[in-house]
């Protein structure tokens, strides 16, 4: 009978009651029990149309949001306000390398309190909840991807062993939702009990299942945009480091505009670069930058403040350049903590040039940036793995300037002292001096020896010789005055040269006058002998003098030579007369002292 026919229906019914016979009551009640039927299904149609238009209102209302934690909180109130529940949670994959294993960590949260207590007792905030993912029948039941509810009516646990071992008690729910894109789970959405304690049905399930379909499908688009947005940023980022790279050729600016754009590019706390010391084997801190007390930073750079050098494969660093690869951990408790910074995550990236180690970039803790610039350290973060590929970027990039840099750096170097070698001086000294003539100013060129070296030599031998000379390098070297272009030179065996533009020889004399006394004081301590020296020093100046480099070289070593003649241990700004030949022998004029 074609019972979806209103005329039929009204017909019969219009035939019911008492009088018909026995075969007439049976079709009367059979029709009764189909209109009931239908009357039911209507109900069921009209309730699957309301929801089917809540969650055409709700999916519109989603789709609408680009921000993810205001895209999960929307769709998490839906949920909750369509079956009043206390309490929901949207766990989502970690973006960030933890190890081998795959976690899901809480990324909103509502109605739960805002810490837990960790496994090692600690109290935590909820956002650093996070889950393994295993092969156990919670994660079985999560990968099919259907509403399942994680306790039984008695509220007890229906998957005791992970319920235990993830301390699931944390996100008091009930049921969970998996959020399943392509295949994929890319989230779970926890949901508590209901205010009035009942459970909800399996049949009230689909609601919510329908519901985190479409919104799965935008979490993961927002997630692709965000991340796209990023990727966007990042690649600007790379672009800019490499156009400001180009302009760079001082080593030591290099180390640390390659470091300085690091930190800034992860928003890192803190970031240092270690390089390989090919003689020893190890990686050495060259520069640090970040978000830290100035004084700590000047004293890291300046060598004041002593840090640990790592061997190859010693610690995180060390390990990242045993394997070539980055190294991240984001886990705290695997982290040694050391001083008084706490470290939350870490990671090191190594820089290598065609294979070539040069050294490890080493990055601690995130930080926000304020509006106003500040930075406020951000417990929570940690290194994504789109950190890792935008460090590893910087750090490939760097390589190649790094390397060419650092031997330009050894080419114009003294080994022994560390001060620019005769060459760099041959090829700096008379293009600053023309420059300072051409403009005008004043520039002093200081020549410095060290009184009766050889006799020092012979008395105490070469390598206390050698370290004298390393030890008054080191205090000729502080010389050079912040926020001047002062340039310091082993000129030869034991005479040092400093260069100070914009500075005339009396304001020069002030400080080689400094500079004498302490040397002429100081207890040179080597293998528990106290030694002693001194120096003689001659300054000369552009205009004052002359404004020939060469004659200017020349006068400041006939000071010096005067000073020698004159009993050494003293400073001498070249006389006002310009030099005849037999006044700039200093051969002759020497031997005649000495
Ligand atoms: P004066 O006061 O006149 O300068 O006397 P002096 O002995 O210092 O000068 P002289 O030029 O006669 O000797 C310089 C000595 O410096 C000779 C050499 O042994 C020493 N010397 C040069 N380079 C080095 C070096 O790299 N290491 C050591 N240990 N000694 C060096
Ligand atoms: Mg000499
Ligand atoms: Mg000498």
């Amino acid at each position: 009978m074609d019972s979806s026919n209103p005329k039929f229906l009204e017909v019969t019914a219009t035939h019911t009651g008492d009088g018909f016979d026995n075969s007439q009551g049976d079709l009367i009640r059979s029709l009764k029990r189909e209109i009931k039927g239908l009357k039911g299904k209507v109900t069921a149609q009209d309730i699957r149309i309301f929801e089917m238009q809540a969650l055409l209102q709700s999916g519109k209302g989603l789709s609408n949001i680009l921000n993810l934690p205001h895209l999960l909180d929307t769709f998490m109130a839906v949920v909750r306000e369509r079956y009043d529940l206390t309490n929901s949670s949207v766990l989502l994959k970690e973006d960030f390398e933890n190890g081998e294993k795959e976690h899901f960590q809480v990324m909103r949260y509502f109605g739960l309190e805002d810490h837990y207590i960790d496994s090692m007792g600690r109290k935590e905030p909820l956002y650093l909840f996070r889950i393994e993912k295993n092969n156990g029948l919670l994660w079985q039941l999560i990968q099919q991807g259907n509403v399942f509810s994680v306790r039984d009516l008695q509220k007890e646990p229906r998957f005791t062993t992970a319920w235990e071992k993830l301390g699931l008690d944390v996100l008091r729910s009930d049921f969970w939702c998996p959020l399943i894109k392509s295949g994929e789970v890319i989230g779970v959405l926890t949901l508590g009990e209901r205010r009035d304690g009942t459970q909800i049905s399996e049949t009230d399930y689909s609601f919510v299942q329908e519901l985190a379909s479409l919104a799965t499908t935008i979490i993961d688009s927002t997630l692709r945009y965000e991340k796209n947005q990023r990727i966007l940023n990042n690649i600007q980022i790379l672009y800019d480091f490499h156009q400001e790279l180009s302009t760079i050729n001082d080593f030591k600016l290099l180390c640390r505009e390659t470091i300085r754009n690091a930190v800034k590019a992860v928003k890192a706390q803190k970031g240092n670069l270690m390089l390989l010391n090919r003689q020893t084997g190890k990686l050495e801190l060259t520069v640090a930058w970040g978000y830290i007390d100035e004084n700590v930073l000047e004293g890291l750079n300046s060598g004041r403040i002593e840090t640990k050098s790592f061997d190859i494969g010693e610690g995180i660093a060390g390990q990242s350049a045993l394997q070539r690869k980055s190294v991240v951990v984001n886990n705290r408790d695997d982290i040694p903590q050391m001083g008084s910074f706490e470290t939350y995550c870490i990671c090191s990236v190594p820089v290598l040039n065609g294979g070539q180690l040069e050294g490890i970039m080493n990055f601690t803790n995130k930080v926000h940036i304020e509006k106003d610039g500040s930075a406020v350290l951000d417990t929570l973060g940690r290194f994504t793995r789109e950190d890792l590929s935008l460090l590893q970027g910087i750090a490939d990039q760097s390589a190649v300037s790094l390397h060419k840099s650092r031997l330009y750096s050894a080419s114009i170097t003294d080994r022994l002292t560390g001060l620019n070698n005769s060459r760099h001086f041959e090829d700096t000294f008379y293009e600053l001096a023309a420059k300072a003539v051409v403009e005008d100013k004043p520039l002093s060129l200081v020549i410095c020896d060290i009184d009766h070296f050889k006799q020092f030599n012979d008395k105490h031998g070469h390598k206390a010789g050698d370290f004298i000379l390393k030890s008054v390098a080191s205090v000729f070297m502080d010389l050079r005055r912040q926020g001047h272009q002062d340039q310091a030179y082993r000129y030869g065996g034991e005479e040092f040269c400093l260069v100070m533009p914009e500075t005339t020889a009396e304001e020069a004399i002030l400080l080689l006058e400094e500079f004498r006394e302490k040397i002429a004081k100081k207890d040179f301590v080597y293998e528990n002998l106290n030694l002693k020296v001194t120096v003689s020093v001659g300054i000369s100046q552009t205009g004052l003098h002359t404004k020939d480099p060469r004659a200017l070289f020349n006068m400041a070593d006939d000071a010096m030579y005067e000073c020698k003649r004159n009993g050494r241990n003293q400073v001498r700004i070249a006389k006002l007369v310009p030099p005849t030949s037999t006044d700039s022998d200093k051969d002759s004029g020497e031997k005649q002292v000495g």
